[in-house]
């Protein structure tokens, strides 16, 4: 049995921005929809009919997630207590090199050359967090897909990494919603996004 979703019956507000891209893709990093489209695209409607229940339920994900992070404490770190605590978790691996930067929609990432980007809105998370990200990181470095033999890998260090991940979202609201954060824009992959 499958049951329809209208996105013309479900309220929701959103911004539109066109720029010189092949694809149009839907976001939800701060909160609120955004509909990034090529220039000249003419099927908003379709699109947002087409992933309308994809949009119904990543808003309900995230006003609850707003809901909770008004709970969440963040921490009053500098960027240099951030790298320490980084650099803490990253001892004796093989990492080539550790970049920090303000990134619009992912903790951290390992590029192929095992160069680890650091977001250094990581500087307002409890320790834990921080480590459990850089630990994902580290995970990359033997499997570099999200597949069950890596999950295996982060559930034998952290066995509650699902409270993790959920706290990881809630964290991202929190911030969002506390800091005012601006973004840089140079990156466009993550979890909250519909590509
Ligand atoms: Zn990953």
């Amino acid at each position: 049995m499958e049951k329809k979703d209208k996105i013309i019956n479900f309220e929701i507000e959103y911004n539109t921005n066109y720029r010189n891209i092949k694809y149009p893709r839907l976001e939800f990093r701060t909160g609120k929809l955004e509909l990034i489209l090529p220039l000249k695209y003419k099927n908003k409607e379709k699109l947002l009919e087409k992933h309308s229940k994809w949009i119904v339920e990543k808003n309900k994900l995230i006003l609850r997630a707003l809901k909770d992070s008004k709970d969440k404490k963040l921490e009053e770190r500098n960027e240099k207590e951030l790298r320490k605590i980084v650099l803490k978790y990253t001892k004796k691996r093989e990492i080539r090199r550790i970049f920090f930067r303000k990134m619009k929609s992912k903790w951290a990432s390992l590029s192929s050359n095992n160069n680890l980007t650091v977001n250094i809105l990581l500087k307002y998370l409890p320790e834990e967090l921080i480590r459990y990200v850089i630990f994902h990181e580290l995970t990359h470095l033997k499997q570099k897909r999200h597949n069950e033999m890596f999950w295996s890998i982060i559930s034998s260090k952290f066995k509650n990494y699902e409270i993790k991940e959920k706290d990881l979202f809630i964290y991202w609201f929190a911030i969002q919603s506390k800091k005012k954060v601006t973004d840089s824009g140079n990156n466009r992959q993550g979890t909250l996004d519909k590509r």
